[in-house]
């Protein structure tokens, strides 16, 4: 069986199901943006776990949400993330969110990331939102105040802080995320379900309390209860969301359900990028694509990723995702010298680390030392790695390539470097496209251009 640290029990604990099926839910991304490498290492860390199930023979019902309405900015009052995007973009809110989805799920595939069963979108779920949001005002844990909006009341659920072990005694006002849900509710702590409209007209909802739209905190109870049968075995998110919205949703969901609804929480820790924390605000984001436009193969940031414990925070650089790349690519030369007709054979040490609270690291390291060892046939080896790969998704069968370019494409590589000498950006990029579209990622140095087959 698979253990867990949990960040309620504090302590790791076995992955129990109430059925046949382990039923896991992550909360998905904000659709205002594209995904940072960080985002990623959170979605990663949802599948290790769905695979690492998988490969015990559990069937398991994965469910990921797309926040597409309601996530308030931090950075400007009381303004969502979704409108705040639109403005700027001067597009239609929901073509943005339709478009930055779409390069989620492309992030999810390059870093083959299994596909959940189903990736329901807010914008979508209003009207289930508000039948919980109608079930929480009658059984007492929500009201709805003269203006249009409905709050939940967070003294009528006992054990609030739970998770984070922010109790609401020591929650006081002015809390830097209560600016967002200010309004006429009736104590500093408690939070929005659904808002009264205002002046805002664009992403906007009827409901039995007026025009508005929903809190972020209700979409993942609502998706989440309907869609796992009101039970999440393993519920995973990055560190950030502990406070405040697994918390909310914690009191929500087991308001509605009267029980504790998630098995486990499962928290990951943070991405830097070189030294420094991932934000907007400081220019410092990473994106999928750019590692890809350096010539290295996305798979490169997966193991990166995993060579680390989820449960610590973890500094990614260049150097790091370059050393990747050329184990990936060692290993996939190996596995191919190794033989072939070899079938998936687990190392207990390799699986006993998985099993252990995912630990990948450890995992890794063990191959190494397999790969390494001249005592273990090259077909055993081959075994082990394959097994490994059913959770580590790296491909490892996949060649490596060594062909050569064609003229067309050496001749639009030189192209491109004389685009550069000339300082013509623009023109440099659409080769660059171009080359990328026909399999062929270019990487600049300070040497020029180098190029590698993706
Ligand atoms: P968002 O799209 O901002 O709602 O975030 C999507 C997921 O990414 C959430 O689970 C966040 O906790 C997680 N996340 C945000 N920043 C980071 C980071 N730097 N490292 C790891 N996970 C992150
Ligand atoms: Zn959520």
């Amino acid at each position: 069986m698979i253990s867990i640290y949990d960040t309620l029990a504090r302590k790791v604990s076995e992955v129990q199901s109430s059925g046949s099926t382990v039923n896991v839910y992550c909360c998905g991304p904000t659709v205002y943006r594209d995904a940072h490498v960080g985002n990623l290492r959170t979605f990663l860390l949802a599948d290790v776990i769905h695979r690492a199930l998988i490969q015990q023979g559990t069937k398991v019902n994965f469910i990921q949400n797309i926040t597409d309405v309601g996530h308030m900015s931090e950075d400007v009052q009381g303004e969502d993330k979704m409108l705040q995007q639109a403005q700027l973009e001067e597009r239609d809110p929901f073509e943005i969110a339709r478009a930055y989805e779409a390069e989620f799920h492309n992030d999810l595939r390059r870093l083959n990331i299994l596909p959940a069963n189903a990736y329901p979108r807010a914008s979508e779920t209003i009207n289930l939102m508000q039948q919980y949001i109608t079930k929480l005002i009658d059984g007492g844990f929500a009201y709805a105040t003269p203006s249009g909006s409905v709050y939940f009341d967070s003294r009528s659920f006992e054990t609030y802080g739970a998770i984070s072990g922010n109790r609401l005694d020591s929650l006081k006002p002015g809390h830097r995320y209560e600016f967002t849900d200010e309004g006429d509710k009736r104590f500093h702590a408690d939070w929005a379900l659904w808002k009264a409209a205002g002046l805002r007209t664009e992403m906007v909802w009827d409901s039995p309390w007026g025009l508005g739209f929903p809190g972020w905190h209700i979409e993942c109870t609502a998706m989440s209860l309907s869609l796992l049968d009101n039970r999440i075995d393993v519920h995973v998110g990055g560190i950030d969301l502990r406070f405040p919205h697994h918390e909310n949703e914690r009191a929500q969901s087991n308001a509605v359900t009267g029980s504790e609804a998630v098995g486990m929480w499962v928290h990951g820790e943070h991405l830097l990028f070189e030294g420094r924390k991932m934000s907007k605000s400081s220019g410092n984001v990473v994106l999928l694509q750019e590692i890809i436009n350096r010539g290295i193969d996305p798979l490169a940031l997966r193991l990166c990723l995993l060579e680390n414990r989820y449960r610590a925070q973890m500094d990614l650089t260049w150097a790091a995702l370059e050393a990747a790349n050329s184990t990936l690519r060692r290993w996939r030369n190996s596995l191919a010298t190794w033989g072939s007709d070899v079938t998936a054979n687990a190392d207990s040490e390799v699986s006993s680390a998985i099993e252990k609270d995912l630990d990948t690291p450890r995992a890794i390291l063990r191959l190494r030392a397999i790969e390494k060892d001249s005592q273990i046939p090259p077909q055993h080896k081959r075994a082990i790695f394959l097994h490994a790969d059913q959770v580590l998704g790296l491909e490892l069968t996949r060649a490596s390539i060594n062909k050569p370019l064609s003229p067309e494409q050496a001749s639009l590589l030189s192209q491109r470097a004389s685009a550069r000498e000339q300082k013509n950006w623009s023109q440099s990029d659409l080769l660059r496209d171009e080359l990328l579209a026909q399999g062929v990622s270019i990487s600049d140095g300070p040497a020029g251009q180098s190029w590698s087959w993706t």
